[in-house]
């Protein structure tokens, strides 16, 4: 038995030692941290060689003020890219018509994949041909609160929060939905005071 089980522990490290080695020294400080595996599908969409878009890595900040922004985006189609600080990264929504002040209006928001802090600084041109290519520009943005735990309400789909904007100011709720049957069709409705 014994034998046995060092020769399955030595191939472990072998193969653990490869990748290290084959990768090339970025695994070492890869392999350990499973939580910059948040953003891999926005970095995997983008080539940073020709958008000036900032490379995705988590923030871990103790401040309690989470940041929210708008983004309104020309790109093929002209949208809006709502995004909320939640755990170090920004959980966006595309909101093809943009957020409305009327608490009569629901707004449909298409949940995109998690963006890196900084994005809430950019503004600029992306590319041509590159995803997402277009205009980019800072719509509103500001803190938000939210009563409940940030993270429970995103899973849940049901979030409540009070935007503090230029813009934006007051409550709103981000309400997931089936619509289409699609789970990544949300709302944004504003919540009457
Ligand atoms: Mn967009």
């Amino acid at each position: 038995m014994f034998p046995f089980i060092f020769f399955v522990r030595m191939g472990v490290v072998r193969t653990y030692l490869k990748a290290i080695f084959e990768k090339g020294s970025n695994s070492i400080l890869i392999l350990p941290m499973p939580i910059s595996g948040k953003l891999a599908k926005y970095n995997s969409k983008r080539d940073f060689k020709k958008t000036s878009e900032p490379k995705g890595a988590v923030k871990r900040k103790k401040s309690k003020n989470s940041i929210f922004v708008v983004q309104k985006h020309q790109a093929s189609h002209l949208h809006y890219d709502f995004r909320l600080e939640v755990g170090g990264v920004l959980k966006s929504w595309a909101v093809p018509k943009g957020p409305s002040k009327n608490s009569k209006d629901k707004r449909l928001a298409v949940m995109t994949e998690d963006h890196p802090i900084e994005y809430a600084k950019f503004q600029g041109e992306i590319p041509e041909g590159e995803y997402g290519g277009g205009r980019v520009e800072i719509w509103d943005s500001g803190a938000y609160e939210s009563e409940k735990s940030m993270k429970s309400a995103v899973r849940d789909g049901q979030i409540e929060i009070e935007l503090f904007g230029k813009r934006l100011k007051g409550k709103y709720a981000l309400i997931r939905t089936k619509i289409g049957g699609n789970s990544k069709n949300w709302l944004l409705i504003r919540m009457k005071e």
